[in-house]
């Protein structure tokens, strides 16, 4: 019997070989255009430059038709740190990304000059009493369901565990349990954020609501449109 699934006009056979595409050089090893000023020394971050030893395993992103490799890989593992690196990037007028997860679509993570990699900053804490989970900005849906895992709680989040929490809260968040508890962002309760101006501030419903609510609003307006960068502990109802 035919399957309904199988159209036959469809199949293209083998792709034509280009012999070409061996010639190009592959986007992760082009040089990087961006000229940079001396290094700031920050502690709590490391500092990567194409050719350094581990460059090459930062380089990768979801999307790899968006990978590019940058002048500079700002690996921050404090919210202090990616303050100080945002006010060095923002001093200098460098272009710079915020990477998560590394699953924007559109390679909003990508830049030629710095990518402030906050991979580091993982950590997961559950408080039974207040039914909230503390992530660090870093985490990845994957670090957080792992750490709930037989706790009886859920996570409202999506579903990929390699998708990381800053980037899907401001995307909204949309997972199985959204019908019944809302998105990932209808949940935060608190966040702390680095602002444009470089300072770090804590904001939730009760303090300084405004900077919440506009946190919060970057999951509809997204990031890009927004200068401040969310940075830190997201807070989520479980
Ligand atoms: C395989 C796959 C499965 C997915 N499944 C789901 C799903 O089930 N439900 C759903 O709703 N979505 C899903 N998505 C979409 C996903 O939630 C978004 O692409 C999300 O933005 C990815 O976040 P990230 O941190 O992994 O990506 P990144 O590329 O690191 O970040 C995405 C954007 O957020 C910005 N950003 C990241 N961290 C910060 C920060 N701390 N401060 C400021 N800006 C920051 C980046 O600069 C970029 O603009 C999926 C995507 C993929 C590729």
């Amino acid at each position: 019997m035919e399957s309904p699934y199988h159209f036959p006009d469809m199949d293209r056979g083998s792709a034509p070989s280009d012999e070409a595409a061996d010639e190009r050089p592959s986007p992760d090893t082009s040089p990087a255009p961006i000229r940079l000023p001396p290094l700031p020394t920050i502690p709590g971050c490391i500092m990567l430059r194409p050719g350094d030893a581990d460059f090459a395993t930062y380089v990768g992103v979801y999307n790899a038709r968006t990978r590019i490799a940058p002048a500079l890989f700002a690996i921050c593992s404090t919210t202090n740190a990616v303050a100080a690196v945002f006010a060095w990037v923002k001093a200098n007028d460098l272009p710079f990304a915020v990477r998560c997860g590394g699953h924007s679509y559109e390679g909003f993570s990508c830049s030629p000059g710095v990518v402030i990699d906050i991979k580091n900053l993982g950590s997961v804490t559950f408080d039974r009493k207040s039914m909230t989970v503390t992530v660090g900005a870093g985490a990845s849906i994957g670090d957080i369901q792992k750490a709930l895992k037989g706790k009886d709680v859920a996570f409202v989040a999506g579903t990929c565990p390699d998708v990381g929490i800053s980037g899907h809260v401001m995307g909204g968040g949309y997972g199985l349990l959204a019908r019944a508890y809302g998105l990932a962002c209808d949940n935060m309760k608190a966040v702390t954020l680095v602002t444009a101006a470089g300072t770090v501030v804590s904001a939730s419903k009760d303090k300084i609501p405004t900077c919440f609510g506009r946190a919060v609003a970057v999951a509809v307006d997204r990031w890009a449109s927004q200068p401040d960068s969310c940075s830190g502990c997201i807070r989520s109802r479980t």
